[in-house]
């Protein structure tokens, strides 16, 4: 036994911890868990913990179903509260996914993810990241097709003291922080109900490790506040979505390989080469950053959320932005994703991102003009004469762009790449078929 599964296991014994639960994400980006007692931590640790992964989404096919999960005590944290049953605290871990041979499982997206950042690393480069994660507070959660309500009616960084979101984003935080996710600011976001919390930055498999156990944290604080959280991309029609922008940089040692003083927005070429790569295959991962019919709700002119590919500076409506919050900083050099929401599979959406920024680079693509234009005032016509393309407009779009993209089967590896095409052309064509409420108001009474 090495000496983190000893601190986990002492740590077990001194905190008199009762339930350890051990976490993993399916391809879908849904938290999966199951909870042993402390006693079988030692042999989860030599062994793992065998399940039956034809139950979860996208993890195999029934013939090869048996999955092994295997903590990764770098991950050991305790949970901020009790549980139910009393005074005991629990902890989580989160797993790798092997098969029973011991082989990393190509379904499990933290594998996918690690695989990203071993070809980063081949490469000299370590990856780091921090996302500003938008989601809404709500009244409740209704499964019937009603509108939800907002749980509060302040705008952007209001500070409002009659309702829930102040208490509970300092909630939120505290919970964050007890469990070792470091909270750069938060802060009411534009729609009615809509909050932010923006994340230190960490190395992105972490990061995504982090934001499985946020959207959890986040969503049980709500119910403490009797409000409930969500992270659905975009829950009403006249209020914005809920992005999730990364923040991303490239360090060579502890070089920060996108930063150079002597270049425009002091973005190096390492840092030029992996915008174009994100840029010219932003099309193609647009399936993996925005996963859910839904998604592309959000991605429309007017809501502060990137439609054309293009990069910019101050430039919100661009897709990647290129922040000069501290110039001469170099360790702060960094380029902002715009297109990820609130949903995504954080460690598949990183996966593709990384994969085709290093594309950029080991191609050494070339980074066109940045579009200093509010590219949302221009029509549709007037962005393609200047050379910008559109991200698609609904899933299906997103679709036909991935199912030809050799590079996102590469990154995510056909098991993974093939389930995710399958899944998602379903979900499009169960919501096709839907006869909708703007039709039946649009068309009913006309027609
Ligand atoms: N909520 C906006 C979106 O969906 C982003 C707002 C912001 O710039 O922080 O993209
Ligand atoms: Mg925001
Ligand atoms: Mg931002």
């Amino acid at each position: 036994m090495d000496r983190q599964q000893e601190f986990v296991l002492r740590t077990l014994d001194e905190r008199d911890i009762r339930f350890v639960r051990l976490w993993f994400t399916d391809v879908l980006g849904y938290l999966k868990s199951v909870a042993i007692a402390p006693a079988e931590l030692e042999g989860a640790f030599a062994e793992g913990i065998g399940f039956d992964g034809s139950s979860i989404e996208g993890f195999s096919r029934v013939y090869e179903s048996d999955m092994v999960a295997k903590p990764d005590p770098s991950t050991f944290q305790v949970l901020p509260w009790e549980t139910a049953e009393g005074d005991h605290y629990s902890a989580r871990m989160l797993c790798d996914i092997t098969m029973p041979d011991g082989t990393p499982s190509w379904a499990d997206p933290r594998h996918v993810l690690r695989r990203a950042l071993s070809r980063a690393a081949e490469a000299g480069f370590t990856c780091y990241v921090h996302p500003e994660i938008e989601f809404y507070l709500l009244r409740g959660l209704p499964d019937d097709g009603s509108a939800p309500v907002p749980a509060d009616t302040g705008g952007y960084f209001d500070q409002a003291s009659h309702d829930v979101a102040p208490h509970f984003r300092r909630r939120s935080i505290e919970a964050l922080e007890a469990m070792g996710i470091s909270v750069e600011f938060s802060h009411h976001e534009g729609g009615p109900g809509q909050q932010e919390i923006d994340l230190r930055y960490a190395d992105a498999l972490s990061m995504a490790d982090n934001i499985m156990t946020f959207r959890y944290l986040v969503k049980e604080v709500a119910i403490t506040q009797g409000v409930r959280a969500s992270f659905m991309p975009k829950p009403f029609t006249e209020h914005p979505g809920s992005a999730m922008h990364t923040h991303i940089s490239l360090f060579e040692g502890d070089q920060n390989a996108f930063h150079d003083a002597s270049e425009p927005y002091e973005l190096s070429k390492t840092g030029k080469a992996f915008v174009a790569g994100v840029l010219r295959h932003a099309r193609e991962m647009s399936a993996v950053t925005n996963q859910f019919v839904n998604s592309y709700k959000r991605l429309v002119v007017g809501g502060e959320a990137p439609t054309a590919v293009c990069w910019g500076h101050a430039n919100r409506s661009a897709l990647v932005r290129v922040p000069m919050y501290s110039p001469g900083k170099a360790s702060s050099r960094r380029v902002e994703v715009r297109s990820l929401d609130s949903a995504a599979n954080p460690y598949l959406a990183y996966a593709v991102i990384l994969g085709a920024g290093l594309k950029g680079i080991a191609e050494g693509y070339e980074l066109p003009p940045a579009a200093e234009d509010n590219v949302w005032s221009l029509t549709e016509g007037e962005r393609r004469a200047m050379g910008y393309q559109t991200l698609p407009q609904n899933l299906d779009g997103a679709l036909q762009a991935f199912e030809q993209s050799d590079l996102m089967a590469e990154i995510l590896g056909e098991h993974v790449f093939d389930f995710f095409l399958r899944n998602k052309r379903q979900e499009w064509d169960a919501y096709r078929r839907n006869v909708t409420p703007y039709e039946l108001r649009t068309y009913l009474p006309t027609l």
